[in-house]
């Protein structure tokens, strides 16, 4: 750019007096842009638009083939991830129903049909070889009283157990959480307890895959909407053969289920009669094993109570007050005696000479009698 000062004579100090300021600018009017520049940017642009929509895409979780993957809810068609994603909400907040050490638990309603969804936390490898081995357990396992598995899916990164929804939580949440709206009468508690029994028989019976379970406790019994009681979470679970009938494992204590030899390392299906035991003091007692009382700050075991009234005669005592004086007190002194049993023989038997002993076969061969009477009663 050029300036140019014009001059009209000298002013009053002598200096010059500007009468005008022209300026040229030197730089030269940018042409017009091309139809091939226009082109070339539109271009630009769209592959931008485009790359940013397979960003998000691929954000969302909706690029390969993965999200097109079938999952068998036990409807006549499988449903995509994609679908399970959209009825959860992708896996939000709002469509949990539970938390546990694996994951977190949703609840997904697809073409009317609803199951629970339980998406893995934690992706190490130990963690997805437990849920592999709870699949596998419960896919080739099927009886009333186990918690159905629908189908499982597993890609890098989302690992997912899809479950048939049971609509009335677990027993833990009926008997001890003071929110649920449950309210479990005599029959429903001795029913529970007597699917508990089934569901055990079959696991430690089953012809091929005998099983001992690990982590029977209220929190893994759930209730249907009949209140019938399923036997859930497999990831501990761990076979056994007629041959090897020690398993000598790692363990993690579940607080106040678990028989002090499975303390000790040792695993055989008695550890599963043990908890069994625990979780029918609960049932009928409405009280909790694993440490304070509800109502009180003092630290009261179940157990303890339960072998002290035992002592003294008087077990019926540790019936569930809110029940008052509705129940059965012929089968609550069977049951509650049948409990002690399950527990007792465990700490007195050290040796474990014979694992799958006719103890567990009684335990649960008494519930089935009782069961039986109670319906010869009913149909006289
Ligand atoms: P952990 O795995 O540590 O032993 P947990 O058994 O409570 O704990 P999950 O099996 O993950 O953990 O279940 C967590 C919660 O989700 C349960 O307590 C229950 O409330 C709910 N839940 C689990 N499975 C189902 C299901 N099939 N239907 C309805 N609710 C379920």
């Amino acid at each position: 750019m050029t300036v140019h000062f014009y001059s009209a004579g000298k002013g009053l100090d002598q200096g010059p007096l500007i009468s005008a300021i022209s300026v040229t600018p030197e730089y030269k009017l940018r042409k017009r842009l091309s139809p091939l520049h226009i082109a070339l940017i539109a271009v630009a642009s769209i592959i931008v638009f485009v790359l940013l929509l397979l960003l998000f895409a691929w954000m969302m979780g909706w690029l390969g083939t993965d999200h097109l993957q079938e999952i068998d809810i036990g409807l006549e068609k499988p449903v995509t991830l994609k679908q399970l994603k959209d009825v959860t909400r992708n896996f939000s907040k709002r469509n949990e129903i539970g938390q546990g050490g694996f994951g977190t638990v949703y609840k997904a309603e697809v073409q009317g049909k609803i199951v629970a969804v339980k998406k893995l936390s934690s992706h190490s490898e130990e963690r997805i070889n437990q849920l592999k081995n709870e699949f596998y357990t419960l896919k080739s396992m099927s009886q009333e009283n186990l918690v159905q598995l629908l189908d499982v899916y597993n890609a890098k990164g989302l690992h997912l157990l899809i479950y048939e929804y049971m609509h009335n939580n677990s027993l833990a949440h009926a008997l001890f959480d003071s929110k649920s709206k449950l309210k479990l009468d005599w029959e429903a508690r001795f029913n529970i307890c007597l699917g508990i029994a089934k569901g055990l028989v079959y696991l430690h019976e089953h012809p091929r895959l005998k099983m001992v379970h690990r982590d029977i406790k209220s929190a893994n019994i759930l209730l249907d909407g009949n209140l019938k009681a399923k036997i859930s979470d497999f990831g501990l679970a761990s076979l056994y053969t007629e041959d090897d009938q020690f398993k000598f494992i790692k363990v993690e204590v579940p607080q106040g289920y678990m028989a002090p030899e499975y303390v000790r390392g040792i695993v055989t299906s008695k550890a599963d009669v043990y908890s069994f035991g625990v979780v029918i003091l609960e049932t009928v007692s409405g009280r909790t094993n694993a440490g304070h009382r509800r109502d009180s700050q003092e630290s009261e075991f179940l157990l303890d109570t339960a072998y002290d009234l035992q002592q003294k005669g008087r077990l019926v005592d540790l019936v569930d007050k809110t029940l008052s004086t509705k129940y059965d007190a012929k089968q609550a002194i069977i049951i509650l005696n049948l409990a002690v049993k399950c527990t007792i023989y465990m700490l007195l038997n050290s040796n474990y000479t014979s694992p799958m002993d006719d103890e567990e076969r009684i335990a649960c061969e008494a519930l089935k009698k009782l069961d039986d009477e109670m319906r010869k009663e009913d149909d006289e």
